[in-house]
């Protein structure tokens, strides 16, 4: 069993990250983001409650997020383990996450801090919101992502550092240098 928390700012590259290390380590990825774009896609309740905060590039409440969690890993029972991209997100998400860890017998095994520079997230962002369909990647909506990153979910950082399972992880440089970086920190503790 392997778990990882991949941390970092709105276009850091964790999505793209996952899914290369889903691929490597036989591992499930779960995106909150992705989970809740497939909600709105549905039209369900959880998607309709989610959409507006979403635009904004505001948190949808912690207690949904939670509950969406716990479903999402009960529903891969089969599993590795868990790559958690977008979550947690603040303090709270991630002392629930690990006490629906615990009570399912796993544990955070690796914290990765992805780290890339303010003015590089939104060159990057801007230019997916060219092709992503995103609905939150335009410039008003990806500076409030980065500004709710910045005063809620950076101290997520410290909760991790306290635990001593923070790895920090250079982001600026290409897919395959991030990458390398990553394999070499997973490699080490695995
Ligand atoms: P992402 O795809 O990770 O960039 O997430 C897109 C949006 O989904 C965020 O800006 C939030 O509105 C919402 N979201 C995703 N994950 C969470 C979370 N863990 N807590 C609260 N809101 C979230």
């Amino acid at each position: 069993m392997l778990n990882i928390v991949i941390f970092g700012a709105p276009g850091s590259g964790k999505g793209t990250q996952s899914a290369f290390i889903e691929k490597k380590y036989n591992l499930v990825h779960l995106s909150t983001g992705d989970i809740l774009r497939a909600e709105i896609a549905k039209g369900s309740e959880i998607g309709n409650k989610a959409k507006g905060l979403m635009d904004q590039g505001l948190f949808v409440p912690d207690e949904m997020i939670i509950a969406i969690l716990a479903g999402a890993i009960d529903d891969n029972k089969a599993a590795n383990g868990f790559i958690f991209d977008g979550f947690p997100r603040t303090t709270v998400q991630a002392e629930a996450l690990d006490a629906m860890l615990k009570e399912r017998g796993m544990s955070v095994d690796v914290m990765l801090n992805v780290d890339v520079p303010a003015d590089e997230l939104v060159k990057r962002l801007l230019e997916r919101g060219k092709t992503s369909g995103r609905s939150d990647d335009n410039l008003e909506t990806i500076q409030n992502r980065i500004k709710v990153y910045e005063e809620k979910t950076l101290p997520v950082l410290n909760y991790y550092k306290g635990q001593k399972k923070d790895n920090y992880i250079k982001g600026d440089g290409t897919m395959d240098e991030v990458f390398a970086a990553i394999c070499a920190v997973i490699d080490a503790k695995a």
